[in-house]
């Protein structure tokens, strides 16, 4: 006879914080040694891990090593994570934002990185100003010019950042880029090059209601290279968790 299959659920969280935890250590490690090559110090450098299609248990094992900043694409997920989750946890939105969207979203987000155009930004502005807060955002760049990806063109980042001075409910912290997928990380080592460069030039702007301290660039295929060229935010989400189930 075949005995019942018995699944030690205990047993099974260990398992998966150990994984978690392996995976933190290994990821922070290679922050760190990418942030040496460059001559930079590792604490410029925050990482956020991206808890996208994550249930909640996989966010508590990760939040019991340690971890404290963690990344979403979408709204609604983003809520409910907030609303179950410890209230010291700094929530990001990564991903691309409706403006129906931004007045549930603008006072649980830490950071929203993906504003990309002005009817965006007008909304952003005008749920601020009726909770009476300031946004934090980043420009989102589409930095290599692909079809099906969200984000400003390199060449019209510069012009939209002068726009935000007129929005004083808006800090435009820095610029964001998701860069091609590519078997080769090297490959992006020019946009990642591209963006810093993008973003010393603005800042040389004085722009109001817009800085350029924070670069958001590299994922779990490219982040050593971002760091090596200037990131402060490197998303990882495959690297940490584990591939991602859609369903
Ligand atoms: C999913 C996602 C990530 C993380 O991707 P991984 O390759 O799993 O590290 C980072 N940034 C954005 C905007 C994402 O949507």
């Amino acid at each position: 006879m075949i005995p019942p299959l018995y699944i030690n659920l205990e047993r099974t969280a260990v398992i998966l914080e150990n994984y978690i935890a392996r995976n933190i250590l290994d990821v922070r490690g290679r922050i760190t040694a990418a942030a040496k090559r460059a001559g930079r110090d590792a604490s410029e450098i925050t990482l956020i891990a991206v808890s996208k299609t994550k249930p909640v248990e996989t966010i508590e094992a990760a939040y019991s090593e340690g971890e404290r900043v963690f990344g979403e694409n979408r709204v609604q997920e983003l809520l409910e994570k907030y609303r179950v989750l410890p209230q010291d946890i700094s929530w990001h939105m990564i991903g691309h934002l409706q403006t129906n969207k931004v007045r549930q979203v603008i006072d649980k987000a830490v950071l929203i990185h993906s504003l990309d155009n002005l009817r965006l930004a007008a909304a952003i502005q005008e749920e601020a100003g009726k909770k009476d807060i300031i946004c934090n955002v980043l420009l989102e760049v589409n930095i290599a010019g692909e079809e099906s990806k969200f984000g400003l063109p390199a060449c019209e980042v510069e012009k939209f950042a002068a726009q935000m001075a007129v929005f004083d409910r808006i800090r435009v912290l820095g610029l964001m880029t998701v860069a091609p997928f590519t078997e080769k990380p090297e490959e992006n080592r020019k946009y990642f090059r591209q963006m810093k460069r993008l973003a010393v030039d603005i800042s040389r702007k004085n722009i109001d209601n817009v800085s350029m301290e924070v670069l958001s660039m590299g994922m779990t295929g490219d982040y050593e290279i971002a760091v090596e060229e200037g990131a402060t935010m490197v998303r990882v989400g495959t690297g940490i968790f584990g591939e991602r189930d859609y369903h």
